[in-house]
């Protein structure tokens, strides 16, 4: 077992990622501040994202949290807000995350009260131009990133080695105009000017692009029926004059929007990226949405055979649904993203599983879903260590050779990423 695990750890944290699934603003925008989602720029940035929600969820009072992200509040004084919260959450993946990040890019193992100012000196220093190649090649070992924008449908990417920007289309399907979708020189008067629009995201963007991203289920169901023009045509106008619209209607127009970018997406060969599973903000989510998720994604395979449709974060916690699912439809596919940093062993579990019974150029093993570029490295760390782990048991419980364990690590890393994303 330890020479096993010697040789499959040294070929896993030596292979190369592509990373498929991060939302991280380009570096020039996080070094001036300038993008909403950056609320503060000291150590704990490091926690705004999954560590964030975790301290919601522990039970942190909401003037905390504001403190805790505030530009007001003394780094050095920061440590006092969480420092109760700690023992709570420094085992979970997001605590992992965080520590390994921290340990690897600033070189301290511990955190306390003692070492702030250290931990607030290093993250001055080493957020710097240049610093996301540095955090994502150098050190992650990440040859590029698919971004999905936070405020953007898609924009050129600063780096286009380094972020390949996918185009979100949560806005498109939302009828979300300012500014996520509606250039500023668009009218926007009726359904077809719509369309219009959709259409020109994709033939400015859709050549780049490495995919498409929906992330709607967050606030639907992945219900989506075929609907045609005229049967929402006048919804449409009641929601650009701002008018009420009925959760029924309001369902129809996304489904033909949502249809609508589909197609496109299949005409410019690009996979449709979906949002599966867990959400990942406190307080809201609606588990019986979740739970027909996998169920949901059979029927949207059924309805577009000829889309490739990359289906996120496991359907957490349906993930033998969505084992069987990618298993039986040829157009299905898993995207690990977040997963590691989810739900860790759930995570392993289901590439152990899926690797004995789907065929394994369907899986993607890496996204860290961050917005924080630092804290790529830990993201990046857990997945390595869950997929060694994954693959060492399973030539120890002889399922598969230690030779066939190897040469697997380039696929699920990389090339099938390369496969399906790269034209
Ligand atoms: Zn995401």
């Amino acid at each position: 077992m330890d020479r096993i695990q010697h040789l499959i750890g040294e070929k896993v944290f030596n292979t190369p990622f592509i990373d498929t699934h991060e939302h991280l603003i380009d570096e020039s925008e996080r070094l001036d501040c300038l993008n909403p989602i950056i609320p503060c720029d000291d150590w704990a940035l490091l926690l705004n994202h999954y560590f964030g929600f975790d301290l919601i969820s522990a039970g942190i009072a909401h003037e905390h949290i504001v403190r805790l992200f505030s530009t007001k509040v003394d780094p050095i004084d920061k440590w006092g807000i969480i420092k109760e919260y700690w023992p709570y959450l420094k085992n979970t993946a997001s605590g992992f995350v965080f520590q390994h990040t921290i340990s690897k890019l600033y070189g301290i193992d511990d955190i306390s009260k003692e070492n702030i100012p250290h931990l607030q000196n290093r993250y001055e220093q080493t957020r710097k131009k240049g610093f996301y190649k540095h955090v994502i090649q150098d050190i992650a070992n990440i040859k590029h990133c698919h971004v999905h924008a936070p405020n953007i449908a898609c924009k050129k990417s600063e780096s286009p080695n380094l972020l390949l920007h996918d185009i979100a289309l949560n806005g498109l399907l939302q009828v979300a105009i300012n500014p996520y979708s509606v250039p500023e020189n668009f009218q926007i008067n009726c359904l077809s000017d719509w369309h219009d629009l959709i259409d020109w995201w994709f033939s400015e963007y859709g050549k780049t692009a490495a995919g498409v991203k929906i992330g709607n289920a967050y606030f639907r169901k992945l219900d989506f029926e075929r609907m045609e023009a005229e049967e929402v045509e006048k919804i449409f106008t009641q929601k650009i004059k701002l008018q009420v619209v009925s959760p029924g209607k309001e369902k129809k127009l996304q489904d033909h929007l949502f249809w609508y970018c589909v197609d496109k997406a299949t005409e410019y060969a690009l996979p449709v990226k979906l949002h599966t599973g867990q959400w990942a903000m406190n307080n809201v989510m609606n588990m019986r949405w979740v739970r027909d998720n996998p169920s949901d994604c059979a029927a949207l395979c059924r309805k577009s055979p000829d889309t490739k449709f990359i289906f996120f974060h496991l359907g957490y916690p349906h993930y033998e649904e969505m084992l069987s699912l990618a298993k039986s439809y040829s157009n299905a596919y898993i995207d690990m993203c977040w997963s590691w940093s989810l739900n860790p062993l759930a995570a392993k579990d289901l590439l152990k599983k899926f690797i004995l019974m789907v065929p394994n150029n369907k899986i993607f093993t890496f996204g860290g879903d961050e917005k924080i570029v630092e804290n790529v490295i830990g993201h990046a760390y857990t997945a390595r260590k869950g997929i060694a782990r994954a693959l060492t048991e399973l030539v120890a419980e002889k399922w598969i050779t230690i030779s066939d364990a190897l040469d697997l690590t380039d696929h699920l890393m990389h090339k099938n990423a390369q496969r399906i994303f790269e034209k």
